[in-house]
């Protein structure tokens, strides 16, 4: 687990951020990973998973407190969480802005053709393609981004699919800012509501969807209490 936590950025979100948009502005090539526990569990069993954690190339940010405090219990250099949502959030602003090329791959048709509506209203002159997580194969969709090569690609399948995915054609991306999102598509267009304000400043965003959806106890439970546990080993195991 340590040997992935060293990885993860430790600065603030805004630096990151403003890290991203560079690279996506000046025409660089970026993967970015946003790791929550589920992603740095499953690259224990997941050999694909694992080797995009320790590639060079993937930039990882922190997406979640559990991972915040994992890094804290190790000992590592961290700031804060850097949420998926809110990355992609800025960098579709900032691409909009700049009438750049972007490209969504992910959730259901109605939600993600809702976004692209709504953000084609507000930026005319954004590029913009998509297609729906669900009709397709998502190789061959994978491709055929690649050859449009937008300035930034956003997937949205869920983790740690949508990482695989991308890390599976990024040597076909010649540039653009490449990121798995998860469940953004829902939130950004308007057809899931964010947890409010009170839950994402203390932290507790993760309860405020347990609460909405009780069928993810079982998933926080199988990452996260597991993660922790993960964690401690390795905590106990390090000489600091
Ligand atoms: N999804 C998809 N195709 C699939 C399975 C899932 O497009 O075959 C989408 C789903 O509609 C949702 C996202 O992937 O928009 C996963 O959301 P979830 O909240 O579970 O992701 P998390 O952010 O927790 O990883």
């Amino acid at each position: 687990m340590e040997e992935y936590l060293r990885r993860v950025y430790p600065g603030s979100a805004e630096d990151f951020f403003k890290k991203a948009q560079e690279a996506m502005l000046s025409g660089q090539k970026m993967f970015v990973v946003t790791a929550n526990p589920e992603i740095l569990m499953s690259a224990g069993k997941n050999e694909a998973a694992r080797e995009l954690l320790l590639c060079e190339e993937t930039e990882i940010v922190p997406d979640g407190i559990s991972v915040v405090k994992a890094m804290e219990m190790l000992g590592l250099p961290v700031t804060e969480r850097i949420t998926g949502v809110d990355l992609a959030e800025k960098l579709l602003h900032s691409a909009g802005r700049a009438g750049r090329s972007v490209y969504l791959l992910g959730a259901k048709e109605e939600v993600v053709s809702a976004l692209a509506k709504k953000l084609r209203a507000h930026y005319p002159s954004m590029d913009l393609r998509y297609h729906n997580g669900y009709d397709g194969d998502k190789d061959s969709i994978m491709k055929e981004i690649a050859l449009l090569s937008p300035d930034l690609v956003l997937v949205g399948l869920g983790v740690p699919a949508q990482d695989i995915l991308l890390y599976r054609h990024l040597g076909q991306f010649k540039k653009g800012v490449l990121m798995g999102v998860g469940g953004s598509f829902d939130v950004l267009s308007g057809m899931k509501r964010r947890a409010p304000a009170f839950f994402q400043k203390t932290n507790t965003e993760w309860l405020y969807r347990i609460l909405r959806e009780p069928s993810r106890l079982k998933r926080f439970w199988r990452s996260n209490v597991k993660f922790l546990g993960e964690v401690r080993r390795a905590q106990k195991k390090s000489p600091s």
